[in-house]
């Protein structure tokens, strides 16, 4: 794992996998926009029947809960860790919820992965 640093909030990103770990509250620094990012994570449900393998919190070492963001499809689950230590976003994860947040087009965050991550936008 390495340190980025996005917007002055530290994350760590895993150069193996393309994952990206957020210590508690670091997602709501990135988002910016308080309304929004409350609305973004009062929209969090714990997926109890997920077949997705479980993760490892990197902090605390226990298995994360997987929760399902939001309520479109396709349905994007992401890696909470029991204790609240952080969230654990898989390879493109990340970029999904900043589209599911419905920011500002020209929110700098997503401009960074864009650039960053290289995910391509077309318009
Ligand atoms: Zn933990």
């Amino acid at each position: 794992m390495i340190t980025l640093e996005l917007q002055e909030v530290e994350i760590d990103y895993c150069i193996d996998c393309g994952g990206i770990w957020l210590d508690a509250g670091e997602l709501e620094l990135l988002l910016g926009e308080p309304e929004k990012a409350k609305q973004l994570l009062d929209s969090f449900k714990i997926d109890s029947n997920s077949t997705e393998k479980p993760r490892k919190c990197p902090i605390c070492r226990k298995k994360m809960q997987k929760v399902i963001v939001g309520s479109s499809k396709p349905t994007l689950l992401i890696d909470r860790c029991r204790r609240a230590d952080g969230l654990w976003f898989d390879k493109g994860e990340l970029h999904d919820i900043f589209e599911r947040a419905n920011l500002d087009k020209d929110n700098k965050i997503q401009t960074l992965l864009n650039d960053m991550f290289g995910q391509d936008k077309t318009e």
